[in-house]
């Protein structure tokens, strides 16, 4: 089992499967995004040395992300490998949506249990200026693809944006009157490559949750008051899904976190918004012994930060949030 040095057990581990992507969100990367070159990213077997790596260590929960993981090629095959790794009980993925109506069947097959799917309105102009290029009716596609193949529940994830989207958060929760999905608004977080845009438009859970309840009425706490993941649940009256509130930025849940990051290029990130990170796939490449990287994860994991420092003004830099993984 890997423990940091607070008592931590970190188990679960999210998989960048690419950075590249086929939305351009204007609170993730800017429209002229460069990308890295595949030979760069980690290859299939990579991921999956690796992966065994992190189930030997207790590791059993894995989350694909991206960038867009849906477009990096061989995703069925990946996904089949990384279920089929013993010790792995957990698969899922967080998705744009745009490929599933066509992948959702497939990575169910291969072992895909569940996906998050990120969409910040159900307004079409308003869906299309925030992802830059993106079309919401092949969001809702590939929902209803994902609830079919059995991907469920269905959680849905919201970023809200001042002067963007704050009004659509009224529809979005609405949809957990009719579907037994779970809606979740994520306060928007700061990094690098559009840090001016996430920090002078964020808005608050608490403001969010104050708009539905004036809209929809009072919430009530699901769940028993305990955190889904990061997610504080609540339901409204006469609902058949959840709504939950991801306050990373002003009330985070650091204390609770189990999670290591693994973008695409192989390099291990203890924390979302810490710069500091561990490069793996180089001396994977360079041939180090099974034991010599376990001990770099063991180490990292040890090392893992307490948390982040947003509070304090420290916004991470290094990269933007696409090429860590969300
Ligand atoms: N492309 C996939 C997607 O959009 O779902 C997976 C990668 S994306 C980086 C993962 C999640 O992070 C998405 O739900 C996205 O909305 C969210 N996200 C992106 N930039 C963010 C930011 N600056 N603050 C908070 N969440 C962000
Ligand atoms: Fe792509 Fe996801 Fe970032 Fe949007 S949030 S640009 S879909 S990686």
């Amino acid at each position: 089992m890997a423990r940091d040095h607070f008592g931590r057990n970190i188990h679960y581990l999210r998989i960048s499967l690419t950075d590249h992507c086929n939305l351009r969100c204007v609170y993730c990367m800017p429209e002229d995004m460069t990308f890295r070159p595949n030979a760069e990213l980690m290859q299939d077997d990579e991921i999956l040395r690796l992966t065994r790596l992190f189930a030997g260590l207790g590791f059993d929960k894995i989350r694909l992300t991206g960038g867009e993981p849906t477009v990096r090629a061989n995703v069925v095959e990946i996904v089949r490998g990384i279920a089929a790794t013993s010790g792995i009980r957990s698969v899922s993925m967080t998705t744009n949506g745009l490929l599933l109506s066509r992948l959702a069947k497939p990575l169910a097959e291969a072992g895909l249990q569940r996906v998050n799917i990120s969409i910040d309105s159900l307004a079409p102009e308003k869906f299309h200026r925030l992802t830059r290029w993106g079309k919401v009716e092949d969001v809702w596609a590939g929902i209803f693809a994902a609830e079919e193949a059995g991907l469920t529940p269905v959680k849905l994830n919201v970023v809200v944006v001042a002067g963007y989207n704050e009004k659509d958060v009224i529809d979005l929760a609405r949809l957990t009157l009719e579907h037994p999905w779970q809606v979740r608004f994520i306060e928007m977080m700061p990094f690098a490559g559009a840090t001016e845009l996430q920090v002078s438009r964020m808005v608050t859970a608490a403001q969010i949750q104050e708009w539905i309840e004036a809209a929809l009425g009072t919430l009530e706490p699901a769940n028993g008051g305990k955190l889904d993941g990061e997610a504080r649940l609540f339901r409204l009256p006469e609902a058949t899904g959840d709504l939950g509130f991801i306050s990373s930025v002003t009330r985070p849940f650091c204390a609770s976190c189990t999670r290591a990051r693994l973008t695409a290029d192989g390099i291990l990130r203890m924390c979302l918004l810490r710069e500091k990170e561990v490069d793996l796939l180089t001396p994977l490449r360079a041939g180090a012994s099974l034991d010599d990287l376990r001990q770099l994860i063991l180490d990292a994991v040890w090392d893992k930060p307490w948390g982040h420092g947003l509070s304090e003004g420290t916004i991470p830099l290094n990269r933007v949030m696409s090429e860590i993984g969300g």
